[in-house]
């Protein structure tokens, strides 16, 4: 059964996003996040991975990974949030995003997934108004430098 449909996006206002179509409870699968799987060696060499698209890679295992860059994977299409209300679940080979709380009908499927500070995180402004808003699309991990940054500058600017 379908959770969700493609809609244009309240986040991502020149894109599109995933919305649900129904009542979603936390824990549920809600799609499966599909793409080429390929080896850690083609992804160190591959340029593609060096800046613009990194978000779409996952890491599967220790030999391979992930890349959801491809037009037959729906999943890609899900924004991101700072106060995201799914996230990605591995199992083998396999990847799902799951809900990490309950979802309402009609409610944008977000995940936290983010670029990491030392890429230009700059060029990817966040505008998820969520309360707990960095402001750029970064992984949750390398938020905190940001927070930092953006306080040294309020500061200043008093
Ligand atoms: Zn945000």
């Amino acid at each position: 059964m379908k959770l969700y449909r493609i809609k244009k996006s309240n986040i991502d206002r020149n894109g599109r996003g995933l919305y649900a179509i129904k009542d979603i409870k936390e824990g549920t699968r809600i799609i499966n996040y599909v793409g080429k799987i390929i080896t850690k060696k083609k992804t160190e060499e591959c340029e593609k991975f060096d800046n613009s698209k990194p978000i779409y890679l996952f890491n599967l295992n220790s030999r391979y990974d992930l890349d959801g860059d491809v037009s037959w994977n729906t999943a890609r299409l899900i924004n991101h949030s700072c106060l995201n209300n799914c996230d990605y679940e591995g199992k083998g080979l396999k990847l799902w995003v799951i809900a990490v709380r309950d979802i309402k009908k009609g409610e944008e499927l977000t995940c936290d997934y983010g670029f990491s500070y030392n890429s230009d995180y700059k060029q990817f402004p966040c505008k998820c108004g969520s309360k707990n808003c960095v402001g750029f699309i970064v992984r949750e991990g390398s938020r905190w430098r940001i927070n930092k940054k953006l306080k040294k500058i309020q500061r200043a600017s008093r």
